[in-house]
């Protein structure tokens, strides 16, 4: 339980608002145009003035998921323009911390945009303490989340500023759980705890019982035959609703992997290797990686799978390398 002192001064602090943080430098083409190349993205409008104009806007716009960018203070961070708040507005976190929360994690960011943002703006933002939870366990640990809501104003030469955006920011701030070997009771307690079901709807269900037969289903559009993965709705080739299923070999090759050391969450078994297959078939998959060590993983080498029944309750597929 959480001190009420701390509970106290924590909830007092709810609703405290901080000010202006200023952006370096106008919405520019430059940027937009670095920024697009980054993340592949090659929408006219965010590149090409002319077509933007044709649009009906005054200059190239900025892609929505770049709000944030515009007000980041650089390479040396806290470094913004004259005029911005000093404040931090996250000092809730060094509130929290010394009663033996020590950690800290961000846990998700959600965007929302009242208007497309064109170059030549100039923005800011301020920012709000929206919440602080009741203390929380999580596999993680114990603590508060914290939600710090940031709402992007365009400045205007005469008249109002513009609200154009908000961002909403929550982390977790925590005393990290014990790791299971130092508790005796431990390693039951895992054992105890159920793998997480799928969720499973009109789309997936025809996966989840193939696996339960021991097959590989994967999801085929039935006008341009073209196999899908993860299962969909819709065709992205060619639109089409109507859609079958095909057996899978169950052979491929490893595509990529990861090897999950931390944090440890029960039930999984650690290290945890977790491959993208690619089916000879062509679509990829992920899947749990069985038979081989993290060290003797190799993008390319052969894999076939084979199924595992967990918890009484579901069946996975799981991918094992084979002999070229
Ligand atoms: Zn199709």
């Amino acid at each position: 339980m959480a001190e009420q002192a701390l509970v106290d001064k924590v909830q007092a602090m709810v609703g405290r608002e901080y000010g202006r943080v200023y952006a370096w430098d106008r919405v520019n083409a430059p940027m937009i145009r670095h920024w697009c190349e980054v993340m592949g993205i090659t929408n006219p409008l965010y590149t090409d003035s002319a077509y933007a104009r044709d649009q009906g806007y005054a200059d190239v716009v900025a892609p929505p998921g770049m709000l944030q960018v515009w007000c980041m203070g650089g390479l040396d961070q806290e470094n913004f323009p004259e005029g911005s708040s000093t404040e931090n507005n996250f000092e809730v976190l060094k509130v929290i911390e010394p009663y033996g929360y020590p950690a800290v994690v961000a846990v998700n960011s959600d965007l929302t945009f009242d208007r497309q943002i064109v170059a030549g703006e100039r923005l800011y933002f301020t920012s709000r303490l929206d919440s602080v939870s009741e203390e929380k366990t999580t596999p993680l640990g114990t603590g508060f989340f914290v939600t710090v809501l940031m709402t992007y104003f365009s400045q205007s030469e005469q008249g109002e500023d513009e609200q154009v955006g908000k961002q909403l920011f929550r982390v977790f701030k925590f005393k990290p759980a014990q790791r299971p070997e130092n508790k005796p009771d431990a390693k039951a307690e895992a054992k105890a705890i159920k793998r997480p079901l799928p969720g499973v709807s009109d789309d997936t269900r025809f996966f989840w019982e193939g696996c339960e037969a021991g097959k590989l289903m994967i999801q085929r559009c039935k006008d341009c035959q073209t196999l899908r993965h993860p299962p969909a709705p819709v065709c992205s080739k060619c639109h089409s609703f109507e859609w079958d299923t095909q057996q899978a070999s169950g052979r491929g090759e490893l595509y990529s992997f990861v090897v999950m050391h931390y944090p440890e969450v029960p039930p999984f078994d650690y290290p945890n290797p977790i491959g993208l297959i690619e089916l000879d078939e062509g679509v990829r998959l992920i899947a749990g990686l069985v038979g081989v060590g993290p060290a003797e993983l190799e993008v390319g080498q052969r894999v076939e799978v084979e199924f595992a029944r967990f918890d009484d309750q579901q069946t996975l597929p799981q991918f094992r390398p084979v002999a070229q």
